[in-house]
């Protein structure tokens, strides 16, 4: 974060409150609910809440909101912590809201003690008939009336087991009158028998979100509890409980969660694009998870940078995709080596070249003065993209064409002599000359050419597969999409091409490293790569497609 930067509103309230003596010391925590991957929504709240521990020289929880046992998994666990760390953060502690259900069990002890919460027998429909509409209060039923002594022994015997699931629920006893419908004596224990990840088979009740998030925070004394906007009407339930208690007084702020166009970033339908095998797998590179970014190439700077950019606002709106592909070409564009990689060849013979095979040097990245060079082989016969060739072109064509020079990258300047075509018209080779004195770095042929062209030498080419990765939904507001979501699905999401020739050099040094392919976009190798056989995602496109057709048209 950028000093002149003016404060995002979140800033200016904890400034304030280091500055008051409110606290001496911020703690923030990110609350994952460990039932998905991270997306990149969770970056935003990922880069916010560490983000300003680590401005205020405070620090940072991790705690998984582990309240709902049946859809919980320690598979999502691991990635999630993969996914921080992996971010750029470190958390200060690692908890699990499990961990306080016995001290959360304690809390609803004290407030059935104090009056305050009740065990009702209502079914699920009673009870949310009886809460009456936001226009008409709601009533009490009998089992409000219930003596302290009587609620105590129905809520251990809850723990106990001695009820099915939904027979009794715990309430607390705020207003059944209050505009606030979560304030009509709200549920904070339901009976579940269900295997919890952590705490196995220990309890049959759980509390509900907002019991436990609360509370969870004033235990570990968080002094900033950062969510998004849709709890503002959970606040003043989070209030009234620290106030019951008497506990640590946690304060809840609310900001606007990240939306963008053409994704969608709601756990629960990314699960369904895994289950359903729209896409292979969480990571898959076409998904908006943090694992499907880092697979994709995306480096975790540029996620960084993109959350900054965004900021924190108060209301909601719809970011364009396109802003992080901003920030992730930006960054690659200046750590990006530089390789040559023929994607659909087209056989080029250099007729008059006689010295074999010669190697000749290329700069790893012309923005990195330390980015080094390489050896590239030179020979007779190399491949250029089929489409970097035509027959007859039309003016303005600088590429290669009967009569007119171009340079190969890092060599020399050739020009067409002979298209040789099979049977069916089709060419098969074009038939070149190279100028001798034009070598890259020692040209003296004072000649001018418009195109230049990449290139790889073809006794010396490596193949690799090469997926092409485009936006997985159609449209630009699939969040709010009427209808099925996946009816908006891109069916060309996906464009595999399976035997691209490359340059050895990426054969290599492939591992762990970003790579721009000249002209073709930046890339990364995929997890896919076997002994025989390169596999590279391409990361992002050098230019931003979408935007020039938005412009065309
Ligand atoms: P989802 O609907 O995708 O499951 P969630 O809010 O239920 O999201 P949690 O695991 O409960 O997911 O969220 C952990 C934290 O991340 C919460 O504080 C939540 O507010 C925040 N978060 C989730 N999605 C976004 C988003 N799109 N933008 C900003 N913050 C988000
Ligand atoms: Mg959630």
């Amino acid at each position: 974060m950028s000093e002149e930067k003016s404060l995002n509103f979140i800033e200016e309230i904890i400034e304030a409150d280091l500055a008051s003596g409110k606290h001496a010391s911020i703690l923030t925590r990110f609350p994952p609910e460990p039932n998905g991957y991270l997306h990149i929504g969770h970056a935003k709240s990922i880069c916010l809440n560490f983000g300003v521990a680590k401005k205020y020289g405070g620090k940072t929880n991790l705690r998984f909101d582990d309240t709902n046992p049946v859809t919980e998994d320690t598979e999502y666990v691991e990635s999630i912590k993969k996914d921080i760390q992996w971010l750029g953060f470190q958390w200060a502690n690692e908890f699990y809201a499990s961990d306080y259900f016995d001290q959360l069990f304690e809390m609803a002890l004290q407030l059935i003690g104090k009056e305050l919460a009740y065990v009702d027998d209502s079914t699920s429909e009673e009870i949310a008939e009886q809460k009456g509409t936001p226009t008409q209060p709601g009533n009490r039923n009998q089992y409000a009336s219930r003596t302290a002594a009587e609620n105590r022994q129905l809520f251990l015997d809850m723990k106990a087991g001695k009820y099915a699931d939904g027979a009794k629920v715990l309430r607390v006893k705020i207003d059944m009158a209050s505009p606030n419908m979560l304030l009509r004596d709200p549920i904070i224990y339901r009976i579940k028998h269900a295997h919890h990840h952590r705490t196995g088979d220990k309890w049959c009740v759980y509390p509900m979100y907002d019991f436990a998030h609360g509370q969870s925070d004033s235990i570990e004394k968080i002094t900033h509890s950062l969510c998004s906007l849709e709890f503002v009407p959970h606040r003043p339930l989070y209030d009234w409980c620290i106030e019951q208690l008497g506990t640590f007084p946690s304060k809840q702020y609310e900001f606007a969660r990240l939306n963008m166009t053409y994704t969608v970033m709601s756990k629960r339908k990314l699960l369904q694009l895994v289950n359903e095998k729209l896409v292979n797998g969480w990571d898959d590179p076409r998904m908006s998870t943090i694992s499907g970014m880092r697979r994709r190439g995306y480096p975790a700077s540029s996620i960084r940078e993109f959350c900054d950019r965004i900021g924190v606002a108060k209301r909601e709106n719809l970011i364009d995709v396109g802003l992080l592909e901003f920030c992730v070409r930006e960054e690659l564009n200046k750590t990006a080596q530089r390789r040559m990689v023929v994607f659909d060849p087209l056989k080029i013979v250099i007729t008059n070249y006689d010295k074999g095979v010669e190697m000749l040097t290329s700069e790893n990245n012309p923005e990195d003065e330390q980015g080094g060079t390489r050896e590239v082989p030179f020979s007779r016969e190399i491949y250029i993209e089929r489409d970097d060739f035509m027959e007859t072109a039309p003016k303005k064509y600088f590429r290669l064409t009967p009569g007119q020079m171009v340079r190969l990258k890092s060599a020399y300047i050739i020009q067409c002599e002979e298209v040789i075509k099979d049977a069916s018209g089709r060419i098969t080779e074009v038939h070149c000359t190279y100028i001798p004195e034009s070598r890259s770095g020692s040209d003296t042929s004072g000649i001018n050419v418009k195109g230049t062209l990449h290139w790889v030498s073809a006794q010396h080419a490596i193949h690799a597969e090469v997926r092409l990765y485009d936006r997985l939904f159609k449209i630009e507001d699939v969040g709010n999409a009427e209808g099925d979501f996946k009816e908006h699905i891109n069916p060309d999401s996906l464009q595999v091409i399976h035997h691209a020739y490359a340059e050895p050099a990426l054969g290599r040094d492939a591992q762990d490293l970003a790579f721009q392919f000249l002209r073709k976009g930046y890339f990364v190798l995929d997890q896919d790569t076997t002994a025989d056989k390169l596999v590279f995602n391409r990361t992002v496109t050098l230019k931003d497609a979408w935007a020039r057709e938005v412009r065309k048209s």
